[in-house]
Protein backbone atom coordinates (compact mmCIF):
# COMPACT_ATOMS: atom_id res chain seq x y z
CA UNK A 1 0.00 0.00 0.00
CA UNK A 2 2.61 2.51 1.11
CA UNK A 3 4.32 2.07 -2.52
CA UNK A 4 0.85 2.75 -4.42
CA UNK A 5 0.48 6.22 -2.54
CA UNK A 6 1.92 9.45 -3.83
CA UNK A 7 4.71 11.15 -2.34
CA UNK A 8 3.66 14.09 0.06
CA UNK A 9 3.35 17.43 -1.32
CA UNK A 10 5.93 19.42 0.95
CA UNK A 11 3.90 22.42 2.38
CA UNK A 12 5.61 25.90 1.59
CA UNK A 13 7.31 27.54 4.64
CA UNK A 14 5.60 30.88 5.61
CA UNK A 15 7.53 34.38 4.65
CA UNK A 16 7.54 37.20 7.29
CA UNK A 17 4.66 39.15 5.53
CA UNK A 18 2.13 35.80 5.42
CA UNK A 19 -0.48 35.58 7.70
CA UNK A 20 -0.50 32.19 9.64
CA UNK A 21 -2.48 29.75 11.38
CA UNK A 22 -1.89 26.80 14.01
CA UNK A 23 -1.75 23.69 12.21
CA UNK A 24 -1.60 20.16 14.23
CA UNK A 25 0.92 18.27 11.48
CA UNK A 26 3.09 14.90 11.87
CA UNK A 27 6.29 15.84 12.21
CA UNK A 28 7.56 12.70 11.24
CA UNK A 29 6.86 8.47 12.00
CA UNK A 30 5.80 8.88 15.79
CA UNK A 31 5.86 12.88 16.63
CA UNK A 32 3.24 15.16 16.72
CA UNK A 33 2.44 19.23 17.69
CA UNK A 34 1.28 22.33 16.76
CA UNK A 35 3.01 24.12 14.34
CA UNK A 36 2.58 27.71 12.52
CA UNK A 37 1.89 27.61 8.39
CA UNK A 38 0.65 30.07 6.49
CA UNK A 39 -2.85 31.09 5.95
CA UNK A 40 -4.00 29.30 2.37
CA UNK A 41 -5.24 32.20 1.04
CA UNK A 42 -5.20 31.46 -3.09
CA UNK A 43 -7.91 28.93 -3.40
CA UNK A 44 -7.07 28.31 -7.36
CA UNK A 45 -10.07 28.50 -9.69
CA UNK A 46 -11.30 24.62 -8.92
CA UNK A 47 -10.59 24.95 -5.52
CA UNK A 48 -12.13 26.24 -1.95
CA UNK A 49 -10.00 27.17 1.38
CA UNK A 50 -12.43 26.84 4.32
CA UNK A 51 -12.34 28.22 7.86
CA UNK A 52 -12.28 25.15 10.10
CA UNK A 53 -15.06 25.10 12.74
CA UNK A 54 -15.35 22.20 14.24
CA UNK A 55 -13.45 18.51 13.57
CA UNK A 56 -12.87 14.65 14.68
CA UNK A 57 -9.82 12.67 15.83
CA UNK A 58 -10.17 9.38 13.83
CA UNK A 59 -8.32 6.17 14.56
CA UNK A 60 -6.83 6.54 11.37
CA UNK A 61 -4.80 9.67 12.25
CA UNK A 62 -3.03 7.65 14.62
CA UNK A 63 -2.66 4.98 12.41
CA UNK A 64 -0.50 7.21 9.89
CA UNK A 65 1.48 9.00 12.68
CA UNK A 66 2.46 5.30 13.47
CA UNK A 67 3.79 4.97 10.12
CA UNK A 68 0.84 2.99 8.65
CA UNK A 69 1.54 4.90 5.03
CA UNK A 70 5.16 5.75 5.45
CA UNK A 71 6.47 8.69 6.52
CA UNK A 72 5.30 12.60 6.28
CA UNK A 73 7.22 15.96 6.86
CA UNK A 74 5.59 18.62 8.99
CA UNK A 75 1.96 16.83 7.39
CA UNK A 76 -1.20 18.62 8.64
CA UNK A 77 -3.34 15.42 10.36
CA UNK A 78 -7.13 15.56 9.97
CA UNK A 79 -9.79 14.34 7.17
CA UNK A 80 -12.98 14.91 9.06
CA UNK A 81 -13.84 18.76 9.65
CA UNK A 82 -16.61 21.31 8.92
CA UNK A 83 -16.60 25.27 8.86
CA UNK A 84 -17.27 27.79 6.83
CA UNK A 85 -16.33 28.64 2.66
CA UNK A 86 -13.38 31.84 3.57
CA UNK A 87 -12.34 31.70 0.13
CA UNK A 88 -14.07 30.38 -3.02
CA UNK A 89 -12.25 29.52 -6.54
CA UNK A 90 -14.63 31.78 -9.97
CA UNK A 91 -15.30 28.80 -11.33
CA UNK A 92 -17.06 27.01 -8.08
CA UNK A 93 -20.98 27.64 -8.57
CA UNK A 94 -23.86 27.18 -6.26
CA UNK A 95 -21.64 28.38 -3.13
CA UNK A 96 -20.86 31.54 -1.45
CA UNK A 97 -18.22 32.72 1.17
CA UNK A 98 -19.54 32.58 4.76
CA UNK A 99 -21.75 29.24 3.56
CA UNK A 100 -21.13 26.66 6.13
CA UNK A 101 -19.94 23.42 4.48
CA UNK A 102 -19.26 20.12 5.27
CA UNK A 103 -16.29 18.19 2.89
CA UNK A 104 -15.80 14.37 3.03
CA UNK A 105 -12.68 12.76 4.37
CA UNK A 106 -12.39 11.83 0.22
CA UNK A 107 -12.12 14.50 -2.12
CA UNK A 108 -11.88 12.64 -5.93
CA UNK A 109 -11.60 14.95 -8.78
CA UNK A 110 -14.01 13.52 -10.60
CA UNK A 111 -12.32 13.58 -14.08
CA UNK A 112 -9.86 10.91 -14.27
CA UNK A 113 -10.29 7.64 -15.59
CA UNK A 114 -10.71 5.76 -12.08
CA UNK A 115 -13.63 8.29 -11.29
CA UNK A 116 -15.24 8.27 -14.50
CA UNK A 117 -15.17 4.72 -13.90
CA UNK A 118 -17.65 4.60 -10.83
CA UNK A 119 -14.75 4.53 -8.63
CA UNK A 120 -14.28 7.87 -7.28
CA UNK A 121 -12.33 6.42 -4.08
CA UNK A 122 -9.68 4.91 -6.21
CA UNK A 123 -9.38 8.46 -7.88
CA UNK A 124 -6.11 8.34 -10.18
CA UNK A 125 -4.89 5.27 -8.15
CA UNK A 126 -5.28 3.08 -5.45
CA UNK A 127 -7.00 4.94 -2.64
CA UNK A 128 -5.91 8.08 -4.25
CA UNK A 129 -9.28 9.95 -3.58
CA UNK A 130 -8.25 10.03 0.15
CA UNK A 131 -6.33 13.17 0.12
CA UNK A 132 -6.65 15.40 3.57
CA UNK A 133 -3.73 13.96 5.19
CA UNK A 134 -2.15 12.12 2.84
CA UNK A 135 -1.06 14.04 0.19
CA UNK A 136 -2.05 17.19 1.22
CA UNK A 137 -2.49 19.48 4.19
CA UNK A 138 -5.76 17.65 6.36
CA UNK A 139 -7.93 19.70 8.23
CA UNK A 140 -6.65 19.96 11.45
CA UNK A 141 -5.81 23.74 11.06
CA UNK A 142 -7.52 26.52 11.53
CA UNK A 143 -8.05 26.67 7.76
CA UNK A 144 -7.74 24.11 5.25
CA UNK A 145 -7.73 23.95 1.03
CA UNK A 146 -10.11 21.55 -0.82
CA UNK A 147 -9.70 20.74 -4.15
CA UNK A 148 -12.08 20.35 -7.01
CA UNK A 149 -14.26 22.27 -4.34
CA UNK A 150 -17.71 22.39 -7.03
CA UNK A 151 -17.69 18.23 -6.59
CA UNK A 152 -16.39 17.84 -2.92
CA UNK A 153 -18.62 20.94 -0.74
CA UNK A 154 -21.75 20.10 0.74
CA UNK A 155 -24.02 22.72 2.04
CA UNK A 156 -25.20 22.18 5.93
CA UNK A 157 -28.75 22.25 5.70
CA UNK A 158 -29.63 24.99 8.77
CA UNK A 159 -31.38 22.68 10.82
CA UNK A 160 -28.36 20.38 10.94
CA UNK A 161 -25.55 21.57 13.86
CA UNK A 162 -22.04 21.76 12.93
CA UNK A 163 -21.44 18.55 15.63
CA UNK A 164 -23.46 16.29 13.79
CA UNK A 165 -22.75 17.40 10.08
CA UNK A 166 -18.82 16.30 10.98
CA UNK A 167 -19.87 13.09 11.14
CA UNK A 168 -20.70 12.26 7.75
CA UNK A 169 -17.25 13.29 6.40
CA UNK A 170 -16.31 9.62 7.69
CA UNK A 171 -17.71 7.80 10.37
CA UNK A 172 -20.98 7.89 8.39
CA UNK A 173 -20.13 7.49 5.28
CA UNK A 174 -17.81 4.68 5.85
CA UNK A 175 -19.87 2.66 8.08
CA UNK A 176 -23.00 3.07 5.69
CA UNK A 177 -20.91 1.91 2.75
CA UNK A 178 -20.19 -1.29 5.00
CA UNK A 179 -24.04 -1.58 5.18
CA UNK A 180 -24.84 -1.02 1.70
CA UNK A 181 -21.90 -3.44 0.41
CA UNK A 182 -23.44 -6.20 2.92
CA UNK A 183 -26.25 -6.96 0.28
CA UNK A 184 -28.30 -7.03 3.14
CA UNK A 185 -32.15 -8.55 2.14
CA UNK A 186 -34.94 -6.81 3.94
CA UNK A 187 -35.41 -8.82 7.00
CA UNK A 188 -32.04 -10.35 6.30
CA UNK A 189 -29.55 -11.52 8.95
CA UNK A 190 -26.50 -9.22 9.78
CA UNK A 191 -23.61 -9.62 11.95
CA UNK A 192 -21.19 -6.08 12.50
CA UNK A 193 -17.41 -7.31 13.90
CA UNK A 194 -16.46 -4.33 15.91
CA UNK A 195 -18.40 -1.26 17.32
CA UNK A 196 -16.42 1.63 17.48
CA UNK A 197 -17.47 4.59 15.83
CA UNK A 198 -17.40 3.39 12.05
CA UNK A 199 -18.90 -0.15 13.42
CA UNK A 200 -21.95 1.40 15.27
CA UNK A 201 -22.40 3.37 12.17
CA UNK A 202 -22.71 0.54 10.11
CA UNK A 203 -24.98 -0.92 12.58
CA UNK A 204 -27.02 1.48 12.57
CA UNK A 205 -26.72 1.35 8.66
CA UNK A 206 -27.52 -1.90 8.86
CA UNK A 207 -30.84 -1.27 10.37
CA UNK A 208 -32.31 1.76 8.18
CA UNK A 209 -31.32 -0.85 5.28
CA UNK A 210 -33.90 -3.40 6.66
CA UNK A 211 -31.75 -5.93 8.59
CA UNK A 212 -34.21 -8.32 10.40
CA UNK A 213 -31.80 -9.40 12.95
CA UNK A 214 -29.02 -7.53 13.99
CA UNK A 215 -25.86 -8.79 15.78
CA UNK A 216 -23.12 -6.69 16.88
CA UNK A 217 -20.15 -8.21 18.55
CA UNK A 218 -18.14 -6.18 20.59
CA UNK A 219 -17.04 -6.40 24.43
CA UNK A 220 -16.36 -2.80 25.40
CA UNK A 221 -19.47 -1.70 27.72
CA UNK A 222 -20.37 1.38 26.49
CA UNK A 223 -19.91 0.85 23.03
CA UNK A 224 -22.45 -2.21 23.63
CA UNK A 225 -25.11 0.04 25.10
CA UNK A 226 -24.48 2.21 21.72
CA UNK A 227 -24.61 -0.90 19.39
CA UNK A 228 -28.20 -1.68 20.94
CA UNK A 229 -29.22 2.12 20.90
CA UNK A 230 -28.42 1.78 16.84
CA UNK A 231 -30.21 -0.93 16.40
CA UNK A 232 -28.38 -3.85 17.27
CA UNK A 233 -30.72 -6.81 18.53
CA UNK A 234 -27.91 -9.12 20.11
CA UNK A 235 -24.75 -7.37 21.13
CA UNK A 236 -22.38 -10.92 21.30
CA UNK A 237 -19.66 -10.22 23.69
CA UNK A 238 -16.43 -12.11 22.62
CA UNK A 239 -14.79 -12.37 25.75
CA UNK A 240 -17.90 -14.05 27.14
CA UNK A 241 -18.93 -16.40 24.06
CA UNK A 242 -17.28 -17.45 20.59
CA UNK A 243 -18.88 -15.27 18.24
CA UNK A 244 -19.07 -17.24 15.51
CA UNK A 245 -21.05 -20.23 17.41
CA UNK A 246 -22.91 -17.50 18.81
CA UNK A 247 -23.70 -16.12 15.60
CA UNK A 248 -24.64 -19.30 13.64
CA UNK A 249 -26.53 -20.73 16.77
CA UNK A 250 -29.19 -17.59 16.20
CA UNK A 251 -29.72 -18.36 12.83
CA UNK A 252 -30.64 -21.94 13.09
CA UNK A 253 -26.74 -23.20 12.30
CA UNK A 254 -26.73 -21.77 8.53
CA UNK A 255 -24.58 -18.46 9.22
CA UNK A 256 -25.84 -14.76 8.17
CA UNK A 257 -26.96 -13.23 5.67
CA UNK A 258 -23.99 -10.64 5.81
CA UNK A 259 -20.89 -9.95 7.86
CA UNK A 260 -19.51 -6.50 8.35
CA UNK A 261 -15.89 -6.27 8.87
CA UNK A 262 -15.69 -2.92 11.34
CA UNK A 263 -12.45 -3.54 13.39
CA UNK A 264 -8.95 -3.84 10.47
CA UNK A 265 -7.89 -7.17 12.59
CA UNK A 266 -7.54 -10.84 10.83
CA UNK A 267 -9.59 -12.75 13.68
CA UNK A 268 -12.56 -10.30 12.79
CA UNK A 269 -11.74 -10.93 9.02
CA UNK A 270 -11.50 -14.54 9.57
CA UNK A 271 -14.21 -14.89 11.81
CA UNK A 272 -16.56 -12.49 9.60
CA UNK A 273 -15.99 -15.00 6.58
CA UNK A 274 -16.72 -17.85 9.06
CA UNK A 275 -20.08 -16.53 10.36
CA UNK A 276 -21.69 -15.78 6.92
CA UNK A 277 -23.90 -18.34 5.10
CA UNK A 278 -23.18 -19.41 1.88
CA UNK A 279 -23.85 -16.91 -0.97
CA UNK A 280 -23.85 -14.19 1.52
CA UNK A 281 -21.54 -11.25 1.58
CA UNK A 282 -18.46 -10.29 3.71
CA UNK A 283 -18.26 -6.46 3.38
CA UNK A 284 -14.94 -5.22 4.72
CA UNK A 285 -14.74 -1.58 6.17
CA UNK A 286 -11.76 -2.17 8.29
CA UNK A 287 -8.46 -0.54 8.35
CA UNK A 288 -6.08 -3.19 8.09
CA UNK A 289 -2.84 -1.56 9.13
CA UNK A 290 -0.45 -4.48 10.54
CA UNK A 291 0.95 -7.47 8.26
CA UNK A 292 1.69 -8.29 4.81
CA UNK A 293 -0.94 -10.65 4.58
CA UNK A 294 -5.37 -10.91 5.62
CA UNK A 295 -5.88 -14.78 5.32
CA UNK A 296 -9.36 -16.49 4.32
CA UNK A 297 -10.03 -19.74 6.39
CA UNK A 298 -9.74 -21.94 3.57
CA UNK A 299 -12.74 -24.71 4.36
CA UNK A 300 -15.19 -21.80 5.59
CA UNK A 301 -14.43 -20.16 2.36
CA UNK A 302 -15.79 -23.40 0.52
CA UNK A 303 -12.13 -24.48 -0.79
CA UNK A 304 -13.06 -21.29 -2.63
CA UNK A 305 -16.28 -22.07 -4.45
CA UNK A 306 -19.14 -21.15 -1.42
CA UNK A 307 -20.57 -18.26 -3.44
CA UNK A 308 -19.23 -16.14 -0.34
CA UNK A 309 -18.99 -12.64 -1.52
CA UNK A 310 -16.10 -10.92 -0.07
CA UNK A 311 -16.39 -6.84 -0.91
CA UNK A 312 -14.20 -3.60 0.33
CA UNK A 313 -14.38 0.02 0.60
CA UNK A 314 -13.20 3.27 1.29
CA UNK A 315 -15.28 6.30 2.50
CA UNK A 316 -17.45 7.73 -0.41
CA UNK A 317 -17.09 11.07 -0.91
CA UNK A 318 -18.29 14.08 -2.78
CA UNK A 319 -21.23 16.45 -2.80
CA UNK A 320 -24.11 14.14 -3.79
CA UNK A 321 -23.06 11.24 -1.24
CA UNK A 322 -22.92 13.84 1.73
CA UNK A 323 -26.22 15.80 0.58
CA UNK A 324 -27.57 12.07 1.09
CA UNK A 325 -26.34 11.76 4.76
CA UNK A 326 -26.78 15.67 5.61
CA UNK A 327 -30.39 14.45 4.88
CA UNK A 328 -30.40 11.54 7.13
CA UNK A 329 -29.36 14.32 9.66
CA UNK A 330 -32.18 16.94 8.70
CA UNK A 331 -34.97 14.17 9.17
CA UNK A 332 -33.65 12.86 12.24
CA UNK A 333 -33.45 9.25 10.68
CA UNK A 334 -29.91 8.69 12.39
CA UNK A 335 -28.08 10.98 15.37
CA UNK A 336 -24.51 10.56 15.06
CA UNK A 337 -23.56 12.54 18.30
CA UNK A 338 -23.61 9.97 21.17
CA UNK A 339 -20.40 9.20 20.22
CA UNK A 340 -18.86 12.59 20.98
CA UNK A 341 -17.01 11.13 24.02
CA UNK A 342 -15.21 13.60 24.97
CA UNK A 343 -14.36 17.88 23.66
CA UNK A 344 -11.30 19.54 23.13
CA UNK A 345 -10.56 23.43 22.38
CA UNK A 346 -7.93 23.32 19.00
CA UNK A 347 -4.92 24.06 21.57
CA UNK A 348 -5.70 21.33 23.36
CA UNK A 349 -5.91 18.72 20.28
CA UNK A 350 -1.87 16.97 21.43
CA UNK A 351 -3.78 15.63 24.38
CA UNK A 352 -7.38 14.53 22.71
CA UNK A 353 -4.92 12.81 19.78
CA UNK A 354 -2.71 11.16 22.90
CA UNK A 355 -5.92 9.83 24.29
CA UNK A 356 -7.38 8.43 21.24
CA UNK A 357 -3.89 6.99 20.29
CA UNK A 358 -4.33 4.68 23.47
CA UNK A 359 -8.39 4.86 23.79
CA UNK A 360 -8.24 6.27 27.37
CA UNK A 361 -11.19 6.63 29.33
CA UNK A 362 -13.68 4.57 27.05
CA UNK A 363 -13.26 6.98 24.06
CA UNK A 364 -14.99 6.80 21.39
CA UNK A 365 -14.78 10.18 19.37
CA UNK A 366 -13.26 13.29 20.50
CA UNK A 367 -14.52 16.74 18.59
CA UNK A 368 -11.88 19.06 18.71
CA UNK A 369 -13.66 22.97 18.43
CA UNK A 370 -12.09 25.55 16.58
ZN1 LIG B 1 -11.63 9.23 9.72
ZN1 LIG C 1 -10.26 11.11 -9.98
Amino acid sequence: MRDALSPVLEAPRPAPSVKTMQAFVMYGIGRVGLMQKPVPEDPGANGAVIKTTHALICTSDTHTVGGAIGDRKDLTLGHEGVGIIYKLGREVHGFQEGDRVAVNAITPCYKCESCLRGFPSQCSQMLGGWKFANIKDGVFAEYFHVNDAQANLALIPPTVSPEAAVYACDMMSTGFIGAENANIPIGGTVAVFGQGPVGLMATAGARLLGAGLLIAVETIPRRKELARHYGADVVVDFKQQDPVATIRHLTDGSGVDSSIEALGAEHTFEAAIRATRPGGTISNIGYHGHGDYVGIPRIDWGVGMSDKVIRTALCPGGKERMRRLLRLLETGRVDPTPLTTHRFRFDQIEAAFQMMAKKQDGIIKPLILF
